[in-house]
């Protein structure tokens, strides 16, 4: 054990020690931006992106949260083969070059998510010229080859099951094949932002990594907590991912993941979705953040009916506290961060859209990952770095992960 924790540690300050050599992050421009959008639409053909987080369906389930007029909705509630007032659809998931979405299925149990997986193939029924639910890496090529976005169904958390573990075989049928580890503490393990209660990972959660690792379903470890990040890495078979996470290296947000957990994951042979997400971006914003919602919900709790008094609250602080600056240059220093820190093997892009309330100018909405992938590339991000972080990693990682079942599912029929 003691042999483990020192060479992680002096692996960890030697990439440590490299990464601040090369200054962390090159901002040193290679190519001008007309040079880098070329390359970035020839990568875009050759390997569209597969985003690693959406909550697209937040528009026809998330009740309170976008204040629907009905809800549920239909697919005719909120057409997306037009531009709609969330931040994804399909001519926009076209202009962006998404090739393959990981949509997430709400709902507070398994009857929920079953009805939400059931509506993704609404969906395609509605969009079949643009549309197709997959379960497998070899489904969701041949639908990225036929000109159609590929949706892979994922939930994020388990708390939907309940702490029973059978639910997931329902889910697995349905087309579920990834699932955020949980969202807050609860019976499987700790999460992020909330009391620790499992120190951990729970017993429970240790046969959750199991069944998740058989059926095949991508173990996602964003919004949980260090621990159980490292609990998991400890006993998992296949290879994890984060959905949409960010390196805690430069933004020390809870949700973000710290360089050593990182290392872990290429060790792993696992891959993190770097997000757009303001305050997992910036320690600036992140700080304002905090501030603004401590503000927010005491406010509330005071005064719980006074909605006009809360809005004057807000405005005021807001206006002695300027809602800070990020940028697209921001968000690819992420990126170099983690490529210097594990290598782009190990790097994918998790949008987060329809999921965040403060859009990162000129990372709008699910059509704007070019201009992502445009600043990487004047930083001298090469043709075949860009594939592997627009498709080719997930591609990988979810076909070793379907090995690992398949491997099980032999293993149990003898
Ligand atoms: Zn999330």
């Amino acid at each position: 054990m003691r042999k483990v924790a020192v060479s992680t540690s002096i692996a960890l300050l030697l990439a440590m020690l490299s990464v601040s050599a090369a200054g962390q992050t090159n901002r040193a421009y290679t190519k001008t931006e007309a040079e880098a959008r070329k390359v970035v639409s020839k990568v875009l053909k050759a390997s569209p992106i597969i985003d690693g987080h959406n909550d697209l369906f937040a528009w026809y389930f998330g009740c309170d949260y976008k204040k629907l007029p009905k809800c549920p909705q239909g697919v005719e509630d909120y057409p997306i083969d037009r531009v709609t007032k969330g931040q994804t659809d399909i001519p926009r998931w076209r202009k962006g070059g998404v090739g393959g979405v990981l949509l997430n299925v709400f709902g507070s149990d398994v009857f929920d998510a079953s009805r939400e997986s059931a509506f993704a193939y609404l969906l395609e029924k509605s969009y079949p010229n643009d549309l197709q639910v997959v379960t497998t890496t070899a489904g969701m090529r041949r639908a990225m080859r036929s000109g159609k976005i590929a949706l892979l169904l994922t939930m994020e958390d388990s708390e939907k099951l309940k702490g029973d573990i059978s639910k997931l075989d329902l889910l697995y049928n349905l087309g579920l094949r990834c699932m955020t580890f949980t969202y807050m503490t609860g019976p499987f393990g700790d999460g992020s932002d909330d009391e620790p209660r499992n120190n951990g990972l729970s017993e429970n959660g240790k046969q959750l990594v199991k069944r998740m690792n058989d059926l095949g379903i991508l173990i996602d470890m964003s919004h949980i907590s260090p621990k159980t990040m490292s609990d998991i890495l400890d006993l998992t078979k296949a290879p994890v991912i984060f959905s949409h996470s960010n390196a805690r290296g430069l933004a020390n947000v809870n949700r973000n993941v710290p360089d050593d957990v990182l290392l872990r994951l290429k060790a792993n042979g696992g891959m993190i979705m770097l997000d757009m997400v303001a305050d997992h971006v910036t320690n600036q914003f992140g700080r304002w953040m905090k501030e603004g919602d401590e503000i927010y919900f005491a406010t509330k709790k005071k005064s719980p009916d006074d909605k006009a008094f809360l809005k004057h609250v807000m405005a005021e602080w807001e206006s002695k506290n300027p809602m800070p600056r990020v940028s697209v240059a921001d968000v690819a220093d992420h990126f170099d961060y983690v490529k210097q820190l594990i290598g782009v093997e190990h790097i994918g892009i998790g949008g987060d859209y329809d999921g965040m309330d403060f859009p990162i100018p000129g990372l709008e909405d699910v059509s704007t990952f070019p201009n992502l992938l445009t600043e990487l590339a004047r930083r001298g991000w090469s043709e075949k770095e860009l594939r592997q972080i627009t498709g080719l990693n997930l591609l990988r990682v979810f076909g070793e992960i379907e090995k690992v079942s398949e491997g099980s599912k032999k293993t149990s029929r003898r």
